[in-house]
């Protein structure tokens, strides 16, 4: 047996003890798992809207080791470190025969349509494995997921060199894109958030300015600091109707502004605004999950490459390490915002 949090209901999570899942296809691994990450998405999907199918075990940022493994598995190994990609993609649909995952009709997804990795063991698909290189720990590896998102929502930025970028929302992956768009040539990165705890560590990363939304006209300080230009970058990833109108309004002509927020709110779109994206012919983009095709560029390899160098730093947005007997305050003190967090994990092991 194993211990595993399992969502009965919105609002129901319990620790409960359940079988350890077996291998049922011969292409599947047993992991037992180190750490996992609660994404953003799991803090409504647990608190509020419930998962597609409950009870359901939930968790899909996360790393492991490989303690069995089907007959048909050939790359990987029993004691193989690893991280997996979450999706599990039809094949049939017309996006899936053109690589893009992502975009799938009819997709599986562990801990949301099929068990996840909030639990001590959790069995994977080999096809969604990816082995951590020599310098990426548990605890980095369960942050792939974060990483890639952000390296796929910065690949919608076309970025030249020298450009001017904001970052909407210092959740892991706010804190994570501002790291991407230094790497890939940013020369300026504005980071907003109302948590000066946040604006503080994205300072330590390498943004060039940081402004508090709580006490400071955002629109005001951004066109202060671009000579009433406006940044040429605009990533929204705090999925609130008033960060996605700023968005807008703080893009430049010719601007880019990447919606990658999930929203829960509705947004009433001025008129004033909807001029601006006309005559400063914008492109307002949006950006859904990671790709993980494995070409062109596998957004997962990449990512945990540049941990591996030490180029993406995840290590500092750990905010909390938290047993899993523990989910219910856990995602209690997160929905109700009782303590800052950055990254929460949880450690079986604990
Ligand atoms: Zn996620
Ligand atoms: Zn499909």
């Amino acid at each position: 047996m194993m211990r595993a949090v399992t969502l009965f209901a919105p609002a129901n999570l319990s620790c409960v003890e359940a079988e350890v899942p077996k291998i049922k296809d011969s292409n599947e691994v047993l992991i037992k798992v180190k750490a996992c990450g609660v994404c953003g998405s799991d803090i409504p999907r647990v608190m509020i809207k419930g998962a597609h199918k409950m009870p359901i075990i939930i968790g899909h940022e996360f790393s492991g080791e490989i303690v069995e493994t089907g007959e048909s598995v050939s790359s990987f190994k029993v004691l193989d470190q690893v991280t997996a990609m979450p999706l599990i993609p039809c094949g049939k649909c017309e996006f899936c025969q053109i690589g893009k995952y992502n975009l799938c009709d009819d997709y599986l997804y562990y801990g949301s349509r099929i068990p996840g990795a909030m639990a001590q063991y959790i069995v994977v698909k080999e096809s969604n494995l990816l082995k951590l290189p020599k310098n990426v720990d548990y605890e980095s590896a369960a942050m792939t997921d974060p990483v890639s998102v952000a390296l796929h929502a910065i690949g919608k930025a076309n970025i030249n060199a020298g450009q001017s970028a904001i970052v909407f929302g210092l959740g892991a992956i706010g804190l994570i894109a501002i790291q991407w768009l230094k790497i890939l040539g940013c020369s300026e990165v504005i980071a907003i958030d109302i948590f000066q705890e946040k604006l503080d560590l994205a300072e330590k990363l390498g943004v060039d300015l940081t402004i508090n939304a709580k006490n400071n006209n955002v629109i005001e300080a951004i066109m202060d600091y671009t000579h009433n230009k406006g940044a040429d970058i605009v990533i929204e990833l705090a999925g609130n109707k008033i960060t996605q109108l700023q968005a807008i309004q703080s893009a430049s002509k010719m601007g880019r502004v990447i919606y990658c927020g999930i929203s829960y709110d509705d947004l009433l779109l001025p008129s004033k605004e909807v001029n601006k994206i006309l005559r400063g012919e914008l492109f307002v983009i949006g950006s859904w999950n990671s790709s993980i095709a494995p070409l062109p560029v596998n957004e997962w390899k990449t990512s945990l490459d540049f941990m591996d160098k030490g180029k993406i730093k995840v290590k500092p947005l750990i905010s909390h390490r938290v047993k899993l007997e523990d989910c219910k305050e856990v995602f209690e003190m997160m929905y109700y915002k009782k303590e800052i967090f950055n990254k929460v994990l949880f450690i079986p092991d604990l």
